[in-house]
């Protein structure tokens, strides 16, 4: 069965005086896909590993389900963890593999045989039961991971970085497939990636962690439109962030004098604007003026992507600015066109 997670006060240094996770609380719900995200080195797989029980933190305390599990040892915790590389036995065959917790449980034969088949079934691996794990393409392996860790019925599942050693066509597959049976058996599942595409594509919620502090939690969504810091609207996605100053708060609008001119932003909630994020994608390019949010600007270049073409201007104030469209019309350098965007697409930052 399926547990909730709550994490309190957990902090982890390996040496004195190297903090590598500073205090952090966490709740996740159960069944949540849950997503940890962040650069190399922020603590993530120190926070999963925690979890799992094969990390001891220096302080905090975790429950599943309301009840403390913080001094269990992992084989007692039910939570059952992926690698990124794969870690399964060689030798062994891929139902033995997926059997392994089963057996080193004390499960009877018939236990196994039903636990195993419909694991396999559930990662669609069933015809390879016999098959030595060495035979397998990589993302078969990791089918076969994750199917022995959803085998031994796993109060919490904890994927750390699972699709890193796959190639990105598999990568997206196994991406649709883990959120599909992670949703299916209601799991709930803490996964660690330093990729914001598998977070914003598959997580209900994602945290996300730098220099071992949480930075925010969001779903998807919440932190793609709105990040609250610069370090947040860079890690999700591609960025203009520009120097700015509230000049007036107003019912509908907050009025932000910005490098490239004044900017009105819907987001009233906010009472300070340091910088402002403007995505790339969020700019329109016209050959005429419009109303609100619109400035002249010189176009410079532009590289084709195939689903999109990344373009450069550069504004009045000599502010370049990265704009990204689907078209692949060609522009000719030197000339000027009109840029504008949306009051609800100029989001103010904290810092
Ligand atoms: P992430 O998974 O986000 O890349 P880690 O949790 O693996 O980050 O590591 C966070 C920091 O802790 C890194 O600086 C790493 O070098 C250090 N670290 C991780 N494991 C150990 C360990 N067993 N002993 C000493 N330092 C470690
Ligand atoms: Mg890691």
């Amino acid at each position: 069965m399926s547990a909730s997670v709550a994490i309190s006060g957990v902090s982890k240094s390996y040496q004195k005086g190297v903090p590598v996770l500073l205090p952090l609380d966490l709740e996740i719900q159960r069944g949540e896909l849950f997503f940890l995200l962040g650069p190399s080195g922020c603590g993530k797989s120190t926070l999963l590993r925690i979890l799992a029980g094969i990390v001891e933190p220096d302080s905090g305390s975790i429950l599943f389900d309301g009840k403390d599990i913080t001094s269990l040892p992992p084989e007692k915790r039910q939570a059952a963890m992926v690698f990124q590389n794969y870690a399964l036995w060689p030798h062994l065959s891929v139902f033995e593999n997926v059997a392994f917790g089963l057996r080193a449980a004390g499960a009877a034969k018939k236990v196994i045989e039903k636990k195993v088949g419909e694991a396999l079934a559930l990662v669609r691996m069933s015809d390879f039961a016999e098959r030595k794990v060495p035979s397998l393409s990589g993302g078969q392996q990791q089918r076969v991971a994750l199917a022995r860790a959803i085998a031994v019925d796993p109060q919490v599942l904890l994927l750390d970085e699972p699709l890193s050693n796959l190639d990105a066509k598999l990568r997206d597959e196994m991406r649709c497939e883990i959120a599909r049976i992670c949703r299916e058996r209601s799991l709930t599942a803490i996964y660690v990636t330093h990729d914001r595409r598998e977070a914003l594509s598959m997580g209900d919620r994602i945290a996300l962690l730098n220099q071992g502090k949480i930075q925010q939690i969001g779903s998807p969504v919440e932190l793609y439109k709105k990040p609250r810091t610069r370090f947040a609207a860079s890690f999700l996605g591609d960025v203009n962030l520009l120097d700015g100053v509230v000049e007036e708060h107003g019912k509908e609008f907050l009025r932000i004098r910005t490098e490239i001119g004044v900017l009105l932003s819907s987001h009233i909630e906010k009472t300070d604007a340091p910088s402002v994020l403007i995505r790339p994608e969020n700019i329109r390019i016209s050959a005429s003026p419009s109303q609100e949010n619109c400035f002249e600007a010189e176009y410079l270049s532009g590289t084709f992507l195939g689903e999109r073409c990344e373009l450069k201007f550069r504004t009045e104030t000599g502010r370049i600015l990265d704009v990204n469209e689907d078209s692949s019309e060609l522009r000719e350098a030197g000339k000027k066109y009109f840029l504008s965007v949306l009051p609800q697409n100029v989001v103010p930052l904290e810092d």
